[in-house]
């Protein structure tokens, strides 16, 4: 059985996107990264997620940094530090970005994607359950399953839709590995949402459209909030809440840079 040390994680700069990012965080999260950069990684190899061994106490400590910083960045909501308190984020990245985990920034899962931003993951969630905490949610985006693994350490019911078959694959094997059973996984184009599952409670989109597409909003259950990056080469992030039958309110929030939102899927 192989084991790594997290230690190196410690240090909270040198990041692949951090360095890069430094001057406009906290408000940034999934970030394209080049081709190029890619190559590196892939084929994804993980750690082993089912054998914390010295892993396990390491990185009991890395997430506590993260947690910490978290609340410096002004989260408060607990239910929300808790969960991302006990997920374990390395397992979701390739062996080689392991140590930088638990930075603030977001990391290359392969296929063009990230995996989102710690404090982006936080602000999105805590949005969710500013009211009080939807029993059913959809994530649109799994990308490598990590925000899901947190909002099943949040939500009673979690569905996931991914778009690119080998990501969803992937996912799939993490959070099954990690013992994260309960998590509804889809491979699919979630623009149309899932309407066998529908009506949400909350609905969080983890890549950016240039509008919110209509088939999440009507999937909302009245008072629900669905969260999601809007816009192109300018992005913030905008809350919907459902407030009756036909209506909606609006509100723009920070600006934000997420990968694209993108119909039809990728096998
Ligand atoms: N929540 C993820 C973030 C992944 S990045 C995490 O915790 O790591 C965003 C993901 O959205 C990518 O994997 C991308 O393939 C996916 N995506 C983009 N458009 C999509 C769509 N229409 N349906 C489903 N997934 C989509």
């Amino acid at each position: 059985m192989r084991k790594i040390s997290l230690r190196s994680g410690l240090s909270t700069s040198g990041s692949i996107e951090g360095d890069r990012l430094a001057g406009i965080r906290p408000t940034n999260s999934n970030t394209r990264v080049s081709a190029a950069k890619l190559e590196t990684v892939t084929p994804v190899q993980r750690v082993n997620p089912g054998s914390p061994d010295n892993i396990g106490l390491n990185s009991e400590r890395l997430r506590d940094v993260m947690v910490d910083r978290l609340v410096r960045q002004g989260v408060t909501d607990e239910r929300v530090l808790g969960a991302m308190k006990r997920v374990y984020r390395h397992a979701f990245v390739d062996e080689a970005l392991a140590s930088r985990a638990y930075d603030d920034a977001a990391l290359p899962i392969g296929h063009s994607q990230t995996i989102s931003q710690p404090w982006v993951v936080a602000r999105m969630l805590s949005a969710l359950c500013e009211q009080s905490v939807p029993k059913r949610v959809l994530e649109v985006g799994t990308g490598c399953g990590y925000q899901a693994a947190v909002m099943a350490g949040i939500f009673p019911e979690v569905y996931s839709i991914e778009r690119v078959r080998a990501l969803y694959d992937m996912a799939r094997q993490t959070l099954r590995a990690l013992g994260y059973q309960k998590v509804k996984l889809s491979f699919g184009d979630g623009m149309a949402g899932w309407p066998t599952a529908a009506p949400f409670g909350g609905i969080v989109v983890a890549a950016a459209g240039i509008e919110i597409p209509q088939n999440l909003i009507q999937q909302l259950e009245i008072g629900g909030r669905l969260i999601a990056p809007e816009g192109a080469s300018t992005q913030k992030l905008v809350l919907i809440e459902r407030t009756g039958p036909q209506s909606w309110t609006r509100t723009e929030m920070e600006p934000v840079r997420f990968v694209p939102l993108k119909s039809g899927v990728q096998s």
